[in-house]
Order: structure tokens, then C-alpha cells, then sequence
């Protein structure tokens, strides 16, 4: 049998996409490309904002169509089908099986029964401790790899639906991270991310070490030639973890640190437990550390109260900070969320006019500091040949930029040193690339 897997959403679930991917094939499956082609489709959902939760609903009117002319069977995984649970069958009771993700360790006896005609519905919260010990189909295939190292989320931010679809936080044992992690070395692995809702409160709760020493720990291990690490709350990232930067060779000069709002009252709002204040006094100790770090962001504009000051108090923020990207969003009330219950609703067309604003502004200053690397010779990871042309190879800097360059095939997977030539909204162009550069600070 032939599957497709079509996926929304965050970096966790792709991650849950390459696991049910490695079961699926495990299983003697086939994995394509053509949804047309496939006896199997599996959708896996995300439903952080309504936006998500729209395009998934289409996606579905088309797939009923393909069901109904070929008999596909068709799955639906991930945060929608947990937050819905049985309810899901009101809009789409076409599909075989919905299975949360903390299921997804399921997905084959899903497909086996759904053969049969014999549907599986499947919500169990922390449903299987071992569903992270699942190895993902494509972790040894390139030069980086991502590695889950805690799921679920207790922070509860007033607009969030993660905790609701993905639980509280639990984080997997250190001893069994850093195994996986020296077996993707002996792969060729050489760049790690350690992925999780929060990852900077790993073990926050448990005996075993903190963060930052299995920072340390990672760092020690021969082969591995870059750590990164997403996502980032301000109020846990604690002077240890700063000090890290700069500290450990291995650790790029990367951080994704949502901020969300420049606005104390807004901040307030939304349970994130900092001030604005708080959120520049750790990038000025950040920056302390390592000056042309890279620090990236999201925020949401539009969440209900925000007035003109508020919205002026985050702008204010971004272009004091000048931060190397932003992932912005207008708010999108959810259920279950103390957000949606609060008064002060902003009109979606002043939200909107916000948002465009904010994203203008933004892009000016990505592109500005994207130039200000022309003429500059920094390390390069090369992943692939580029999609821009064949003759390009594209890799990614310490600061995790993307950049394009003529090379030969023979550098890829190699760490290169590259001249910058131009700098664009969400690239670098580079030039003669040459022998290992290395760390910035
Ligand atoms: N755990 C991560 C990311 C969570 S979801 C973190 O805390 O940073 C990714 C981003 O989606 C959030 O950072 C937030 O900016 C945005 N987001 C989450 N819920 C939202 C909502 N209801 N409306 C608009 N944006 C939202
Ligand atoms: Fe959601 Fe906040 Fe948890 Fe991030 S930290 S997943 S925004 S509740």
C-alpha cells in the first residue's frame, strides 16, 4: 500500500510526520508524493490559529473527493483531532481514524483496522511515554537533524491552545538524548536541534540535569559540529543559559526568543510572566555575551485590550531591538483559551492594518541587517543544492541564515567559509567558498 502524509504546522509535527513516515514503512508501506496515487492519506493537523484550522477543513472537502472516486482511507492526526476528539466526525465523518499525538504510535494498527472498515478514534493524553523514542524517517539521511527532548507545555499563556492539544510538559531522560545523539553522529550527523514547546525548562521538574548542562554535555560529544535550539521562553532563560553562548564552541549564535507584545499591560493579559523590561535586559545580557548574535521572535498584534499605546510599546520594542526576524500574527481567539473569554476585542481590520505595519517595518530591518554582512566571510553548513538554480548549493550560516552559492556538488554536508555578496529579505547570496570558518563570539 502507497501513503502521503500532508502536514501543517510547527516544527513538532513535522517531527510526528517523519515518525509515523519511519512506522508506516516499518510496516511494509510505501511512502509518495501524489495524494492521487495513495491508498493511504494521513493529514496531521495544527490548530494554533484559526487560519490552520481552515485550510485543514478544505484540504479535507478535496481528500473526500479523492475517497470517494479511489476508496482512500483517510487518517486525520495532531492537535485538531485532539482538541476535537469524537466531535471531529460533525464536519468530516468521512475519514477511518483520528488519532492525537501522543496516538500516533498507533497509526499502523489504524490503517490495518481502517482495511477492515473497523474505524479508531484515539485521545488518550501523555498516551505512550515512548512515542518520542520513535526514531524519524529522515534523521540519518542529511547533515542535521532535530531531536525532541520534551513535550507538552505548563506555561499556559492566556491564548494558547498547545497545552490543551499537547499536555504537560514532560521531558525525555538526558542519558537516552545523548545516545541518540552520538548514533547520529556515527550517521554523519553534524548539526543537532533540540526541539520542544519550551525547551528551556526541560527537567524543570525532574531530577535529572538542566538545560544547559546537556548543552554541555552535547557539546563534548567528537563529530558534532553545531547545537541549536527551539523554542525559547524569556522568563526561563536563565543567566547559566546565557553563558552558555560564547562558552561552548559548539553553540551557534542563534536564539528564537517570542517576546509577543511590547506591551507590559498586554503581556499581563497573556500570562507570559515578564515585563518588557525583563525581555531587554536578557537580549542586552545576550548580546552581552555574543554582539551579532542572531535573535528572532513572534508576536502576536491585535490580542483583545491592545490600544494604540500598547501597539506603539511593541513597535517601539522591535526597532529598539532590531531583531534578525519576526514571525508575526494577528491574534486568532481559541477554544478553551482564557484569551477568548476577555474583553476588548480588536476589530480584524485594525488588527490587520497593525499586522502589515508591523510585518513592513520588520522586513526593512531583516533586509538591512542581511546587508550589513556583505562583504563578510562566515561558516557555512552546506545542506543541499539550492532550489534556486542547480549549479547554487545552499547551506546556512551559524545565525541561521539561509545562503546560496556556486560550488561544487562535493561540499555538501561540509562545513564551508563563504563571502557574503548581497542580503536579501530571507536569504544571503555568497561567494568562493573555502576551508571551515568558525564560531562568531
Ligand atoms: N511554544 C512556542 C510556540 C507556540 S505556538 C512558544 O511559546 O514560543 C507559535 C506561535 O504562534 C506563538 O509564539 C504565538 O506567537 C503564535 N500563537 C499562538 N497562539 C496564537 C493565537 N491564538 N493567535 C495568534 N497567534 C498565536
Ligand atoms: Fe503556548 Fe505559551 Fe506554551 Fe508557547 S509557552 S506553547 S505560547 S502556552
Amino acid at each position: 500500500m502507497k501513503f502521503v502524509i500532508e502536514n501543517f504546522g510547527c516544527q513538532m509535527n513535522d517531527h510526528d510526520m517523519e515518525r509515523m513516515s519511519a512506522l508506516l514503512i516499518d510496516g511494509g508501506l510505501t511512502c509518495i508524493d501524489d495524494a492521487q496515487e495513495a491508498d493511504v492519506i494521513i493529514v496531521n493537523t495544527c490548530c494554533v490559529r484559526e487560519k490552520a484550522e481552515q485550510k485543514f477543513y478544505s484540504r479535507m472537502g478535496r481528500l473526500k473527493s479523492i475517497k470517494a472516486k479511489k476508496g482512500t482511507i483517510l487518517g486525520v492526526t495532531g492537535c485538531i483531532a485532539q482538541l476535537e476528539k469524537r466531535s471531529i466526525l460533525d464536519r468530516i465523518p468521512f475519514i477511518d481514524f483520528a488519532l492525537g499525538p501522543s496516538n500516533i504510535h498507533k497509526i499502523n494498527e489504524a490503517v490495518e483496522r481502517a482495511t477492515k472498515g473497523i474505524p479508531s478514534f484515539d485521545f488518550t493524553e501523555n498516551g505512550c511515554s515512548t512515542t518520542l523514542l520513535i526514531k524519524p524517517i529522515n534523521q540519518n539521511s542529511g547533515v542535521k537533524t532535530s531531536v525532541t527532548i520534551m513535550k507538552g507545555c505548563n506555561n499556559f499563556c492566556s491564548y494558547c491552545v498547545v497545552p490543551y492539544v499537547r499536555g504537560r510538559e514532560s521531558s525525555r531522560e538526558s542519558g537516552e538524548v545523548l545516545d541518540e545523539i552520538r548514533g547520529f553522529v556515527a550517521a554523519g550527523i553534524k548539526e543537532v536541534t533540540l526541539l520542544g514547546q519550551n525547551v528551556n525548562s526541560y527537567n524543570k521538574s525532574s531530577g535529572d540535569i538542566s538545560f544547559p548542562e546537556l548543552l554541555r554535555r552535547i557539546n563534548d560529544i567528537d563529530g558534532i559540529e553545531r547545537i541549536r535550539f527551539v523554542t525559547s521562553h524569556p522568563k526561563d532563560l536563565s543567566p547559566d543559559l546565557i553563558d552558555c553562548f560564547g562558552a561552548l564552541d559548539k553553540l551557534c549564535e542563534a536564539i528564537h526568543l517570542p517576546f509577543q507584545s511590547g506591551s507590559d499591560k498586554i503581556l499581563e493579559l497573556m500570562n507570559r510572566g515578564y515585563t518588557k523590561n525583563d525581555y531587554r535586559e536578557k537580549i542586552a545580557a545576550l548580546r552581552t555575551r555574543c554582539k551579532d548574535m542572531a535573535i528572532t521572535a513572534d508576536c502576536i498584534v491585535g490580542f483583545p485590550g491592545e490600544d494604540e499605546k500598547d501597539f506603539f510599546d511593541t513597535m517601539n520594542l522591535i526597532e529598539e531591538v532590531r531583531f534578525d526576524n519576526i514571525f508575526s500574527f494577528a491574534y486568532s481567539p481559541r477554544k478553551f483559551t482564557r484569551a477568548a473569554t476577555l474583553p476588548g476585542e480588536v476589530a480584524r481590520d485594525l488588527a490587520m492594518e497593525r499586522l502589515h505595519h508591523f510585518q513592513d517595518t520588520q522586513k526593512a530591518i531583516t533586509i538591512a541587517k542581511n546587508r550589513v554582512m556583505i562583504g563578510k566571510k562566515v561558516e557555512v553548513l552546506v545542506e543541499d543544492i539550492s532550489k534556486n538554480s542547480e549549479e547554487e548549493l545552499m547551506g546556512r550560516t551559524r545565525t541561521n541564515k539561509i545562503v546560496n552559492f556556486k560550488g561544487k556538488r562535493n561540499l555538501i554536508k561540509k562545513l564551508v567559509e563563504v563571502e557574503i555578496i548581497k542580503g536579501y529579505a530571507n536569504s544571503l547570496k555568497g561567494k568562493n567558498p573555502n576551508a571551515k570558518g568558525g564560531a562568531l563570539c
